[in-house]
């Protein structure tokens, strides 16, 4: 089956549209680059998310109940950027609806991810890893990176499909982090912006993520793919308004900021690495491909 997919082959398993290019866009457009087979499963369509383009507003999930099929369409675009052509949603476009932030009457909504019954939701996951058999699969880890129930239950499913694909599964899990001291730099450098994402934070070890250096097993440089992040940013307009600090980092930083992505290893074995900290800068290092 997979004989006629390129030996290298990534999996990366995110909740809604639009959060397979904030953390991980430039790793995807770095693979995509350089000859691997990347396939994004997004579990849900996204439904519950503002909208940040006024024309737009009356999508929302309270009035035409619209959007999820629009950020379909967004995602397609933020894909054909990032040049992933393997695409799917779990079970199905659909198929799990987002359950909105925790705590809200969303969770309770009978097809809410939130409440995906876990063999179902692995099933459908373990047959895509069955089908590419990934040497490496990328999801959140178990607070779900932020603490949202799609993201949680996302690295639910995602592990458990792994569980259940045994010796068949990947050979090394990677999970979405934040190293702290690239954060304490982040906010030192916020802080002459206008629009501070962080003006209400007093001290990194406040914000709901974040990683100490020596946790951190991989940064990944995808500073070359910057343009495809910040074109496929461009695509899920109804979620990153542009006025969005993320594109104000874009303008100060430069790709530095925004390209380089970091990783926790969660299964494997770590390969050889580079700079102070030894991180690996390959998601495949000590893979054994064919
Ligand atoms: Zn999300």
């Amino acid at each position: 089956m997979t004989d006629a997919l390129p030996p290298r082959r990534l999996l990366l398993v995110h909740a809604h549209p639009d959060d397979e290019v904030t953390g991980t866009g430039a790793t995807m457009a770095h693979y995509v680059a350089a000859g691997a087979h990347v396939t994004l499963v997004t579990c849900t369509l996204g439904e519950e998310g503002e909208i940040h383009v006024p024309e737009l507003s009356q999508l929302e999930a309270k009035q035409a109940d619209q959007l999820g099929g629009y950020r379909l369409v967004e995602l397609s675009r933020a894909c054909a950027a990032l040049g992933v052509t393997d695409h799917r949603f779990l079970g199905g476009p659909g198929r799990y609806r987002d359950s909105g932030m925790m705590g809200l009457p969303t969770n309770e909504h009978p097809r809410a991810f939130w409440q995906a019954d876990l063999d179902e939701a692995a099933g459908h996951l373990l047959e895509i890893i069955k089908e590419i058999q990934p040497q490496v699969m990328i999801t959140y880890d178990e607070n779900g990176f932020y603490g949202h129930p799609d993201h949680i239950q996302a690295h639910r499913v995602a592990m458990r499909a792994a569980e259940l694909a045994g010796a068949d599964g990947p050979e090394k899990i990677y999970w979405t982090a934040m190293p702290l001291s690239v954060l304490k730099e982040g906010m030192e450098a916020f802080r002459e912006l206008d629009d501070n994402p962080f003006a209400d934070v007093e001290k990194v070890e406040d914000l709901p993520f974040g990683h100490t250096d020596d946790e951190i097993a991989a940064r990944m440089d995808g500073t070359d793919h910057y343009d495809r992040k910040v074109a496929a940013m461009r695509a899920h307009a109804t979620q990153i308004p542009d006025n969005s600090w993320l594109y104000g980092i874009a303008g100060d930083f430069g790709g530095e900021f925004m390209g380089v992505e970091y990783f926790l290893l969660a299964k494997g074995e770590r390969g050889p690495g580079e700079g102070p900290q030894n991180w690996e800068n390959d998601l495949f290092s000590g893979v054994k491909t064919p």
